[in-house]
């Protein structure tokens, strides 16, 4: 039986579903988001972490939200998770000056434990509210193929709750029939304690990964 949470998302509208910002560069959006208060999550955090890579990207990489790392650098994807990210982006063969990488959310929702911020995960709010970047970020961007890294990724993206663990590997249709690959978060490895099942996840990921380059050259 779905969550409460799960069905109070399934009834949020996707993300190609929102208006999209009229500014027709990806400079002026960036600006914007730097100001943006749509939700609460920009008092706590450092500042929007909007997302990065070349304006002809083929490929748009989307995760969750930024973390600690990246909170305070103000680049998506350059903490622990993005080193990975790269590392198996490289392993799959993937041209990652092809890529542009970003996020679901563009603050960091975190809880304070001591010194230490600990990774919160966004709510359905949060996450509806800022599908207007991301749907301004494709639709400047126009990419040939978007990747779901993770559940929020893929929430958002489709506009409907779906089974990760079910569509894992596989390309999605878009609302706006834009194909999507469904894969996990790389932060997901890192979590992951035993070494065996670790590098056994780590190759799984690859593989997922590889479908970037058939699909490109489909
Ligand atoms: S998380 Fe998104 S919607 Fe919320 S304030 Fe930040 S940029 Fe705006």
């Amino acid at each position: 039986m779905a969550t409460v949470a799960e069905t109070r998302m399934a009834r949020m509208p996707p993300v190609f579903a929102e208006p999209h910002p009229q500014e027709k560069s990806l400079t002026a959006l960036r600006r914007q988001a730097d100001a943006c208060e749509r939700c609460d999550l920009f008092k706590h955090a450092t500042q929007t972490v909007f997302g990065e890579g070349p304006l002809e990207a083929r490929v748009v990489l989307v995760g969750e939200q930024p973390g600690d790392q990246e909170d305070i650098a103000g680049k998506p994807f350059v903490g622990p998770a993005g080193r990975l990210l790269d590392e198996c982006l490289q392993e799959a063969g993937v041209d990652r000056t092809l890529c542009y990488v970003t996020n679901a959310v563009k603050h960091f929702k975190f809880e304070r434990r001591g010194k230490r911020r600990l990774h919160a995960k966004p709510n359905a709010g949060e996450i509806q509210r800022c599908a207007w970047w991301l749907g301004g970020e494709l639709e400047l961007l126009r990419p040939d193929l978007i990747v779901a890294l993770g559940a929020t990724a893929l929430y958002t993206l489709m506009g409907r709750s779906v089974g990760l663990t079910k569509e894992r590997g596989h390309i999605l249709a878009a609302a706006n029939g834009k194909p999507i690959l469904v894969t996990i978060h790389p932060s997901y490895l890192l979590r992951i304690r035993d070494h065996d099942d670790r590098t056994k996840e780590r190759q799984r990921f690859i593989s997922d990964l590889k479908s970037i380059g058939d699909q490109l050259n489909a």
